[in-house]
This record gives structure tokens, C-alpha cells and sequence, in this order.
């Protein structure tokens, strides 16, 4: 399969605006910001969606997100944000390289919209869900 072009940043074939790098996570400045500052954070490992990606990459991301959150809120002075990550294109998902956006939310205007269909949690089939997933596990 053909690199995305997050692989392609990160081996240094195509430009970023990189802020941090270690050897599992790279993150740089979204080339279309939603508001200034907005980063995305990546495992290096090409996995497509974030379902499909090792327990290791994840726990590199993890254990960097709240570091970059603090210094992107540092360097804008915004200290409001929200992380996105998308999972499939019909979930608004573009680039099929499993990323963490971190967008500052400086106002009403900037950062993410959210549109938000909230349904009320039926007892008996929120049990079932529930039982469900676990046993998914
Ligand atoms: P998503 O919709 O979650 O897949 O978001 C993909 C994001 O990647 C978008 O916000 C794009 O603006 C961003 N993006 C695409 N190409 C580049 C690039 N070359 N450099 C930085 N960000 C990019």
C-alpha cells in the first residue's frame, strides 16, 4: 500500500511545521487550522484508524497528548481546547493515518463546531450495550 501523506511528513519527503518527535510520535501544525495553534499528533506506525493500532503507539501518544495540549495552550495563550480523532470517512475522517487533533478554542468563531444529537440512554438496552462491549474486550 502507498504511504499517506502523514508517513510522507514524517519521513521527511513532504514539509511540516513539526513541534515534537520522539521514536514513536511525531506532531506538527495542521496545514488548514481551524485556530491558531492546531496541531496534529500521530503515531509513527501507519495504522489507518485508531482501532487498528498497537497498544505501544497508543500509549506513546498518550503519554505525550497532555504535554503538547499544555504547550500549544502555552504558545497561544488559549487555554480551552478540544482533541478530535476520526475513524473512517464517514466519520469525517480524511487522511487514513491515525491522528490526534488538538484545537484551541480561542472564541465562538475559531476551533471546532460541534454538532451534538444527544438521544436519552434507555435503562434496559444501555445494559445490554454495556454487556456487549465488555464481553467485547
Ligand atoms: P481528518 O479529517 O481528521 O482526517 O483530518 C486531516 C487533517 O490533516 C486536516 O485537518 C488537514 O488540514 C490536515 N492535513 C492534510 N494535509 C496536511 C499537511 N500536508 N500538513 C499538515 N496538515 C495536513
Amino acid at each position: 500500500m502507498s504511504d499517506t501523506i502523514f508517513t510522507r511528513i514524517i519521513k521527511g519527503e513532504i514539509p511540516c511545521h513539526k513541534v515534537y518527535e520522539d521514536d514513536r510520535v511525531f506532531a506538527f501544525l495542521d496545514i488548514s487550522p481551524l485556530a491558531p495553534g492546531h496541531t496534529l499528533v500521530i503515531p509513527k506506525e501507519p495504522a489507518p484508524t485508531l482501532g487498528e493500532l498497537s497498544d505501544e503507539s497508543a500509549a506513546a501518544v498518550g503519554r505525550v497528548l497532555p504535554r503538547l495540549c499544555r504547550a500549544v495552550a502555552q504558545a497561544t495563550g488559549v487555554k480551552d481546547c478540544n482533541i478530535l480523532q476520526n475513524n473512517g470517512a464517514p466519520a469525517h475522517q480524511v487522511v487514513m493515518h491515525v491522528h490526534f487533533h488538538i484545537i484551541p478554542k480561542p472564541d465562538a468563531a475559531q476551533g471546532l463546531g460541534i454538532q451534538w444529537p444527544a438521544g436519552k440512554l434507555d435503562p434496559d438496552s444501555g445494559s445490554m450495550m454495556a454487556q456487549r462491549i465488555t464481553a467485547a474486550l
